[in-house]
């Protein structure tokens, strides 16, 4: 070992054989949406810059198809032409300012593609695409294969060190290599020598076009996940086929994107899927990297230690904090932002054709634009509230130079992400707390708690600028009974620990709702469990079916019985995340939490609450009612530090608390920060 870092496998370079890398950390693939928008590259060059100079060994970009068809969206990014190789050439020789190398990741979408004109294996439609693919001719499947390489080699003249062959997470490769989707009875079908031909021969393809000095990494599908899905013994023989055929490394892909088992979100614990890279390692030479919820340098090191990879894939900590490497470096650990995996500005921006940003680290992708910059003049500013927003704006604003004061009513920071933490699967929350406390106290922000400023007391100090950060109160609800014992605020059940019985029902199905159904049903957290996690979602780590799926899911319910309640008509949980809530149905679905949608509240009483669902009476008989129903703005100070000309801001859930969340409050922040 030639360093002396407190992360010494974590900075071991790696030697490729005609090259090397400097450390053991490879930013994982992330489409931005930069990579369609008009200018988009120049920016795009400008992310993956920072993160070149924050000390990231390999950079891998996000998928370009190698043809028309292969596209994820009508528009989306593709390599194919000469033309295109220019714009490509900013990236690379931004990046190139450092040590870093980066590989142009190859993804052609198969039935994921979105438009009429996908193609796969078969003519089989995914459960997450309303559109059905053509079944490839052998003439096509020939075609595409001639279109990898003809993207690698354009790839190698923009200036990349290589390509990442994407053949997982469900994507075409992986459409061929898995009977779920290949039916076929030609040669490219049936056995699985028959199956992985595509990939082979994508792979060997590439390496005649490219040479040896070129790297060729291929995402491999170690776990389906999924029904129809390869068994290990399938993996293993492909993994050694593969290089064979000439690839240098292989990545680790975990799940097909239609599989019911979360592989990314928040609640999965950390470096939970690591155990199958290590398995594969007994069976190939070539460097294997591993992947998925790895976003610590003290995980990323404990992985590497335990021989569970030669490197680690790490994709959003690095929207979250472009310096991780470096700080890791530097023994800095805990100046890192940290990614919560809450998927909230990033993954589900993506899906919604939305550039990608960072909840924690709004900059992600908008480093040309949302610049923070030393001030000419220092100013005196008051922040009230520490929640998200405060925090935020109080370590902006003193980057650039001001005189920051931080007050709190309550004894601690955070504001409702002390809340948020205490959900069985949202531990990830503390991060952001620790992150900004580090902050604050390196850039000499005051920090005052239990003190719970008064409009006089702000006028009277004599502050150039006032931002109100205060928050939110949980609205009240206009139902007879309100003031019943019975009745309580997710505050007082979350943040006064206040007992509830063991029958509840739950006012409001948003976000909020969601996390105290889960609080109350699920009992304890799994994510320190990663064994009884994985049983919990059905994965075998035996792996004795296909697709490493147990036959039925290993769960213990609490005796809780939960009743969790909307007006709406939709469906209950329609309105969370994309990408997470699925998983947050499918928690409370496991178990046992009745959703009802079209309920009208009649009144609580003794006997419970009182409803009705569709024109019908009906008498929740519980011992608890719990309100989830939104909040008001907190800016009771505003009107008269406004009515005594000072200068006054409201950030947060204080401006608007109507669909507020954490990434609005820091974004708010940033841009006001920018400002000030
Ligand atoms: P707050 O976090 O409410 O902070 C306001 C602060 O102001 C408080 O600390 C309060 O003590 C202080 N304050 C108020 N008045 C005064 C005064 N007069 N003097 C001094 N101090 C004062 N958001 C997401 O994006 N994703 C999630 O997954 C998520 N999960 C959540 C789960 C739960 C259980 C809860 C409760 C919230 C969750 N949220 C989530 C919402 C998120 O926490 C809020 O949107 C965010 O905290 C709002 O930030 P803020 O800074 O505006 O206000
Ligand atoms: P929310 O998402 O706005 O949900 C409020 C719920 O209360 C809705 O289900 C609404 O549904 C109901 N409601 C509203 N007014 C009502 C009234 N007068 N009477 C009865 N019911 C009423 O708010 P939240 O759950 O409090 O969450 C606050 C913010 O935190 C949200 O913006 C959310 O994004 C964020 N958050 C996010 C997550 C996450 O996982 N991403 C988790 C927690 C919180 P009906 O009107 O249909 O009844
Ligand atoms: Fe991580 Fe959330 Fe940021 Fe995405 S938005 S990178 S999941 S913290």
């Amino acid at each position: 070992m030639t360093t002396t870092s407190p992360f010494p496998h974590l900075f071991e370079p790696l030697d490729l054989g005609f090259t090397s890398l400097a450390n053991r950390s490879l930013m994982g693939s992330m489409h931005t949406g930069l990579e369609e928008e008009k200018g988009g590259f120049k920016k795009l060059a400008a992310f993956y810059e920072a993160r070149a100079k924050g000390g990231v060994g390999l950079i891998v970009t996000g998928g370009i198809s190698p043809n028309t068809r292969g596209r994820l969206t009508p528009l989306g990014c593709q390599l194919s032409y000469f033309w295109q190789v220019e714009k490509h050439k900013q990236v690379t020789e931004a990046v190139h300012k450092y040590p870093t190398k980066i590989c142009l990741q190859l993804l052609h979408a198969g039935r994921y593609s979105y438009h009429p004109f996908s193609l796969s294996s078969s003519k089989i439609k995914s459960p997450i695409n309303p559109f059905t693919p053509s079944e490839m001719s052998a003439r096509q499947i020939k075609g595409t294969i001639k279109d990898f390489a003809h993207s690698a080699k354009l790839a190698a003249k923009a200036g990349y060190d290589g390509v990442e062959i994407m053949g997982s997470e469900g994507y075409l490769i992986n459409q061929f290599s898995c009977v779920r989707v290949n039916k076929r009875t030609d040669e490219w079908g049936g056995s699985i020598e028959n199956r992985m031909r595509l990939a082979c021969e994508i792979v060997k393809a590439v390496r005649a076009k490219v040479g040896e000095k070129f790297i060729i990494i291929f995402r491999l599908s170690m776990l389906d996940l999924v029904e129809g899905g390869n068994s290990w013994q399938d993996v293993v023989t492909m993994a050694k086929a593969i290089e064979a055929a000439g690839a240098t490394i292989i990545n680790t892909g975990i799940g097909w994107h239609e599989a019911r088992v979360p592989t990314i979100v928040t609640s999965v614990p950390r470096a939970a899927f690591t155990w199958i890279t290590e398995r594969m390692k007994k069976e190939v030479s070539i460097p294997l990297v591993t992947t998925n919820r790895i976003n610590t340098p003290e995980v990323a090191e404990q992985v590497l230690a335990d021989g569970h990879a030669d490197m680690v894939s790490m994709a959003r900590p690095f929207l979250a904090d472009e310096n991780f490497i470096n700080k890791a470096k530097e023994d800095k650990s805990n100046e890192i932002n940290t990614c919560i995996g809450c998927n909230q500005a990033c993954l589900d921006h993506v899906f919604k054709q939305k550039r990608a940003s960072c909840l924690v680290n709004p900059q992600a992708c908008y480093e040309t634009e949302l610049v923070i910059e030393k001030s000419k003049l220092s100013k005196k500013i008051a922040v009230v509230g520490s929640g998200p927003a405060g925090m935020a704006f109080s370590v902006y604003a003193a980057q650039k130079g001001h005189q920051v004061t931080l007050f709190d009513k309550s004894e601690a920071l955070g504001g409702q992400f002390n809340v948020a933490k205490q959900i069985p699967g949202k531990e990830e929350f503390y991060e952001t707390i620790r992150y900004f406390d580090v902050q604050l106290k390196k850039h000499n922000v005051k920090v005052e708690f239990n003190v719970e400023k008064s409009a006089n007391s702000l006028i009277e100090a004599g502050f150039d600028e006032v931002v109100l950060a205060t928050g939110i109160s949980p609205r009240k609800l206009d139902i007879p009974g309100f003031e019943h014992s019975k009745v309580k605020t997710y505050l007082q059940v979350l943040k006064d620990k206040e007992p509830v019985g063991d029958k509840v029902a739950i006012i409001g199905a948003g976000g909020i709702g969601f996390d105290v159904a889960c609080y109350l049903a699920e009992g304890k957290s799994l994510t320190t469990d990663k064994d009884a996690w994985l049983k919990s979602w059905g994965v075998d780590q035996d792996f004795k079916e296909n697709g490493a799926l147990l036959t039925e899911s290993i769960h213990e319910k609490t005796q809780k019985e939960v009743y969790l309640l909307q007006r709406k008509t939709s469906k209950v949980g329609g309105g969370l995340g994309k990408t997470s809530g699925w998983v947050h149905r499918a928690t409370l679905q496991k178990n046992g939490v009745k959703m009802m949608a079209g309920v009208t509240y009649k009144a609580i009483d003794e006997q419970g609450l009182h409803i009705e669902v569709d024109g019908k009476a009906q008498l929740l008989a519980v011992d608890n009612v719990i309100i989830c129903a939104g909040q008001e703005p907190e800016r009771s100070l505003y009107q008269s530090l406004v009515d005594a000309g000072v200068s006054t801001h409201l950030i947060g859930g204080a401006n608007v608390a109507a669909e507020l969340d954490a990434k609005r409050a820091i974004r708010q922040a940033a841009e006001l920060a920018m400002t000030i």
